[in-house]
């Protein structure tokens, strides 16, 4: 096994580059490795974990971290079997430094035996983002006619979109290529804004890597077999179908993957039109539950989807093909929530037409699509303008009532779109090159605090900001040094504040244990317990790796400069989700309904009091003595 770990150090201005080794104990994974280089060099770092290329299915994601632009401060973002094709590489990570004059592509090449080849060629960026497919997929099929012939073996291509040009959360995509063809199934290091670090830090829109290299990776299946026999009395395979099978096809629920079982179970939690759905009643909200999502969207989903069976794998060999197709367009729960029921979308058509349009510019989908919804109800509620948002007649329709499910959503989906392009173009008011609460900021001040409440965001240091994961539950609100993705509990219990503070804490580490090892966390119901044990067995560290990945924990945690929230919409989010535990499902806990009566009393106090807990729960948990 790899003793030690290989950082390549691309500088983008010079092409200039360097082997940097790590010995695995003082650093294990691309988290820690990434949090050095990046306190070091301020570098965007990719790399994988130490399982990669070996038999454990889901070991394959390529992981990136640097200090973000939209969030502010350090940032770890990943990206679905992106690192099997660069483990070809034989390298680690992959760091860059520098900037390239013009936007370029870094090609990444290495034989079997032969030292790695790096280039930096630059492209007209402007032009392929217009050219064939457009935004990310143009940028793909440039690079692959440009560069493929020289692969040996099908490379992977990473990608950015305008969107990483005109904002500070463009995201990084990339599809698995497939004889030397480029597939439909795109995988996404979406939130961070690692994409528009990539361009606007170091000028580069796309990256190919690949090659022959061959070292010696894990591939021992009797022995992986007999460590899962060992722990769980089954072979490796039949435990990972057991712990996937809601991401692959649910038998309960008669569907599969984060988009069916997510809106099947979701019932009254279900967020839409902008959040208002949590101040309607629980009829109302089960209403469109049971009507527009389970009647219309989910059943189309199961239909177009699920029946026809349309599953991929991110381009690893998984057996959790958690990539839902229909066509061309894959079907996640978040981004088809967020520019699906939240910004008043519940038909394919339409969600499909909006959400390919936001790919296609390589946006983070859940941050623009909680963007377009607060501009939507702005629009709806008269607070913006159409003119001043730059589009055409625009009129929203924002309310459940007399909803036409399938021509209202295109009409919503078609207002998404025209708003993507005016933030493309930066017309009108529409400028988010330096985020989204800084724009939120200037519109308060011109037009006053109204037209910021409704957007739902949590806030980082002087203007980081981030729209929520897609649950009703304070958790997605918390105070965590890295909001956005799972770093945190999203359970739909109540907790009381300290409380959940204290488990989101304990969450995190066990998301750092994935993401440190390059794994993807819908194997975590066996990899978050296998891993410490894997690197004990493998390398004799488990200790030294389950203390590492806490100093990790408080390292982050040290740089924590979260903000209050700053928006009504953000207070209402928890205040109500408090009310309906005690009026839905009738939990009676005191201090429950203390939090009631002091949010009844007093919302903006009793709201501050409510953050300062879960952030001491985070605090005391998360401290390195
Ligand atoms: S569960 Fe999905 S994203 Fe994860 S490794 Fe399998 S196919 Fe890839």
């Amino acid at each position: 096994m790899r003793t030690y770990q290989k950082v390549l150090l691309v500088d983008c201005g010079t092409a200039f580059y360097k082997t940097l080794r790590y010995r695995v104990g003082d650093f294990f994974g691309p988290v820690d490795l990434g949090l050095h280089l990046s306190g070091k060099y301020n570098s965007l770092n990719m790399g994988t974990g130490l399982l990669a290329g070996s038999v454990f299915p889901g070991s394959n994601r390529l992981i990136f971290t640097g200090f973000s632009p939209c969030w502010g401060g350090f940032y770890i973002s990943s990206m679905g079997g992106a690192g099997l094709v660069f483990d070809d590489l034989g390298i680690n990570t992959l760091s860059l430094v520098g900037k390239a004059p013009t936007p370029s592509v870094l090609a990444l090449h290495r034989a079997h035996e032969e030292e790695i080849q790096v280039e930096i060629v630059p492209l007209d960026i402007h032009g392929v983002w217009r050219k064939d497919r457009q935004g990310i997929y143009g940028v793909m099929d440039y690079t692959l006619r440009r560069f493929g012939e020289q692969y040996e073996t099908d490379p992977r291509i990473l990608a950015v979109g305008q969107a990483a040009g005109a904002t500070d959360f463009g995201a990084i995509a990339s599809v698995p290529i497939k004889k030397g063809k480029l597939t439909s199934v795109d995988t996404w290091a979406g939130r961070g804004g690692f994409g528009s670090k990539l361009l606007k830090e170091h000028g580069i829109a796309a990256i190919i890597y690949g090659g022959t290299f061959i070292d010696e990776d894990f591939r021992d299946r009797k022995v992986a077999d007999q460590w899962f026999e060992n722990k769980y009395q089954m072979k490796m395979s039949a435990k990972d179908l057991e712990a996937t099978s809601k991401y692959r096809f649910e038998p309960d629920f008669q569907t599969g993957g984060t988009f069916g079982v997510n809106f099947s179970t979701l019932r009254g939690l279900a967020l839409s039109f902008n959040y208002r759905s949590i101040y309607m009643t629980e009829e109302e909200r089960l209403h469109i539950h049971h009507q527009f999502i389970e009647n219309h969207y989910l059943k189309q989903f199961n239909r177009e989807t699920i029946e026809t069976k349309q599953y991929r794998n991110c381009g690893e060999p998984c057996s959790a093909v958690c990539k839902k197709m229909h066509g061309t367009y894959k079907k996640d729960y978040e981004p088809y929530q967020t520019m699906g029921p939240l910004s008043g979308i519940f038909d394919h058509r339409a969600a499909e037409k909006l959400n390919h349009h936001a790919n296609m510019y390589g946006f983070d989908a859940i941050s623009v699509g909680g963007i377009l919804s607060w501009l939507m109800e702005c629009l709806s509620e008269g607070l913006l303008t159409p003119t001043e948002l730059g589009i055409g007649s625009a009129d929203p329709v924002f309310s459940p009532k007399g909803f036409s499910i399938v021509s209202d959503s295109m009409h919503n989906a078609d207002i998404g779109v025209s708003i993507l392009d005016a933030i493309i173009e930066k017309r009108g008011i529409l400028n988010l090159e330096e985020g989204a609460r800084k724009m939120g900021r200037r519109l308060s001040r011109d037009k006053g605090k109204r037209v910021l409440d409704p957007f739902v965001y949590t806030a980082f240091a002087r203007k980081g900001w981030m729209p929520p994961n897609q649950y009703w539950t304070p958790g997605v609100l918390s105070p965590m040094a890295i909001m956005g993705k799972y770093y945190m509990h999203y359970g739909k219990e109540f907790l009381p504040p300290r409380e959940l503070g204290r488990t989101s804490a304990k969450r995190m580490i066990k998301e750092l244990v994935l993401d440190n090892m390059g794994m993807c966390r819908f194997h975590r119901a066996w990899a978050e317990e296998m891993m410490p044990e894997i690197v004990g067995s493998l390398y004799g560290l488990e200790k030294e790796f389950l203390e590492n990945t806490s100093k990790m924990a408080s390292r982050i945690q040290s740089r924590n400069a979260s903000i209050f929230w700053e928006s009504e919409r953000s207070l209402d989010m928890i205040q109500t989700f408090l009310i309906r535990k005690h009026t839905v499902d009738g939990v009676t806990d005191p201090t429950l309904l203390g939090w009631i009566d002091a949010f009844g009393k007093n919302k903006p106090e009793a709201a501050l009091h409510f953050w300062y807990e879960m952030h001491m729960g985070i605090q005391e948990s998360l401290k390195e003595f």
